[in-house]
């Protein structure tokens, strides 16, 4: 995956998404991000989560089954939990 700033991912998300508030994707990223660290694991499978994709969709999980795509390797992650 692709390390990218919290900060920096939150700019570019509202950009994407303007109806959505800086605020709440940070909040929800700042929790993602700490139960990756925690060792939070996807829901369905069991994998490590994709921090990115548990805070947007709302819920733990790894990157394959949040997408359904089997390459993340374009895809980013918190720097702070891209351990790939
Ligand atoms: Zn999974």
């Amino acid at each position: 995956m692709v390390p990218i700033k919290l900060d920096e991912f939150v700019s570019q998300f509202v950009k994407g998404n303007p109806g959505e508030s800086k605020k709440t994707i940070r909040k929800q990223l700042n929790a993602a991000v700490e139960a990756k660290q925690n060792g939070a694991r996807c829901i369905h499978c069991g994998n490590t989560i994709w921090a990115i994709g548990s805070a947007v969709v709302g819920w733990n999980g790894c990157f394959t089954c949040i997408t359904g795509e089997a390459n993340s390797s374009d895809d980013y992650e918190i720097d702070a939990v891209c351990w790939e």
